[in-house]
């Protein structure tokens, strides 16, 4: 009977092996060039490419910045074959993090051509290929890409969606193994010989995280119609929860729970690693540029909007994520390049902050009995930051040097820092790292003087009055 290959473990070894052919020839799957393709565990080359990462003093994780601690917990999880379970607020990179796991998987395996779950050929897990392998003569291979499947963690997943449809009574009934009805599998059986990246578990309803559990842990299948399957799929669980769940999004069980190590990422330690993600990750990548006042300027924005200190944080419900700052960075690029400034200029926040606001408005959410708007809350925020900028790069003005400054505003009466020579443009070059940036140099020094000493005034587009002479006129 066909269906008693369904119970049995198939284990295949040179001495029972069917001819394995691979591009239309015949292949010794033991030999020196294919053996690394097969037989292995998951968990096994993991471990083997950890260590041959370490061995070099080279980080697997480059793509993530900072995160030292983090990225020490996950190597040590993966190490002791244990599955993970990132636990952190949206937008910090467990996503990121889990696909970058997927790097310590060979970048091909070998299986079996056809098969539903890409099985490894030398100890098949679904039934169509148990009998191929014991009773071919001939079993066609493949190569496959490394797998990361993403399973979304929604609410609303089948059986058939998550895990799949099985069904002994078909093959009893004279179905075809490989008939759908018999086995189609879901998105975690497709993870099979690869990484199961479970986005948001505890959105996952609670009766199928049980046959997850069934699953992973037990490593077998109860059928609709009540058949217990052993199926024996080889993956590695990454699972992400968002800690800020509202009411009515059910929890990860605790028999899961209690297979995964938690690990916990929140923002970027440092404003000098959020600049960095930003860079990294922004659609933009040509085009005006930030210097790094305004870098400053926008993630420090951003950062205080998290921070319990902040004077709206009794406010803000919903914390902005790196991708806040990210899509801040794009934005104002977007208009300098659009006006066809070499350097972001303050006019690129918008005369309100519009670009600011574009950025920040859907990424952050307040107590809905406020009546502080996020209009208000944004251009508190930002106002402080450029704020705290100026105040950094005024105390850097040598004291003569400021003398000197103010002097010659005074005698021009007007300054626009698009068109200005002088002892405001030497220091303001100082500053800079590339010529590209200097209009914008200019104005943040004359900002400075402005937010700070009080005697000019902001006037326009990148253009200062000396106060004085305003008041004679
Ligand atoms: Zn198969």
């Amino acid at each position: 009977m066909e269906f008693e290959y369904i119970f049995e473990e198939v284990k295949v070894k040179p001495s029972n092996a069917p001819k394995f052919v691979l591009n239309g020839e015949e292949v010794d799957i033991w030999s020196e060039n294919l053996s690394y393709y097969h037989s292995k565990s998951i968990s096994n080359y993991i471990r083997d490419n950890l260590m041959r990462y370490e061995s070099k003093g080279k980080d697997p994780f480059n793509e993530i910045v900072g995160k030292k601690v983090e990225k020490d917990m996950v190597k040590t999880a993966l190490m002791s074959g244990s599955n993970i379970l990132f636990k952190g607020k949206k937008g910090y990179g467990k996503t990121t993090f889990s696909k970058s796991i997927s790097k310590l998987l060979p970048d091909k395996l070998l299986a079996i051509k056809g098969c539903k779950i890409h099985d490894d050929p030398t100890q098949p897990v679904c039934f169509s290929c148990k009998k191929k392998v014991l009773e071919a003569e001939e079993v066609e291979l493949t190569f496959i890409p490394r797998k990361w499947i993403r399973i979304p963690g929604d609410p609303m997943t089948t059986t058939r969606q998550l895990i799949g449809g099985i069904s002994i009574q078909k093959i009893k009934e004279g179905y075809d193994l490989d008939h759908p009805e018999v086995f189609t599998p879901g998105r975690v059986l497709k993870a099979h010989r690869g990484i199961a990246y479970f986005d948001e578990l505890g959105s996952i309803p609670s009766a199928l995280q049980t046959l997850l559990h069934e699953l992973f842990e037990e490593r077998q299948i109860t059928t609709p119609e009540g058949d217990i399957v052993p199926m024996k799929i080889d993956t590695l669980v990454v699972a992400s929860t968002n800690p800020a769940n509202y009411k009515g999004v059910s929890d990860i069980k605790e028999p899961l729970l209690d297979r995964m190590e938690q690990i916990d990422i929140g923002p970027p330690e440092t404003a000098e690693e959020e600049i960095e993600i930003g860079l990294r990750n922004m659609n933009l990548k040509e085009g005006s540029m930030i210097p790094e006042w305004h870098l400053r300027i926008l993630v420090n924005a951003v950062r205080c909007m998290r921070n319990k200190n902040c004077r709206y944080a009794n406010r803000i419900e919903v914390e902005p994520s790196c991708r806040a700052t990210i899509k801040l960075f794009d934005h104002v690029r977007a208009s300098a390049t659009r006006k066809g400034h070499e350097a972001v200029m303050l006019s690129d926040y918008g005369e309100n902050f519009e670009v600011v606001k574009l950025a920040l408005k859907s990424r952050f959410e307040v107590d809905y009995e406020n009546e502080i708007s996020k209009d208000e809350i944004i251009e508190g925020v930002l106002n402080d930051s450029i704020d705290a900028v100026c105040s950094s790069i005024y105390s850097m003005i040598p004291r003569n040097t400021f003398g000197d400054m103010i002097e010659e505003i005074a005698r021009r009466k007007i300054v626009n820092a698009y068109d200005l020579n002088g002892i405001v443009t030497s220091f303001a070059s100082s500053i800079c790292s590339r010529k590209e940036e200097l209009r914008s140099a200019i104005e943040i020094v004359l900002e400075a003087i402005s937010r700070c000493s009080g005697l000019i005034d902001r006037a326009g587009d990148g253009v200062y009055v000396y106060k004085a002479y305003d008041r004679q006129t």
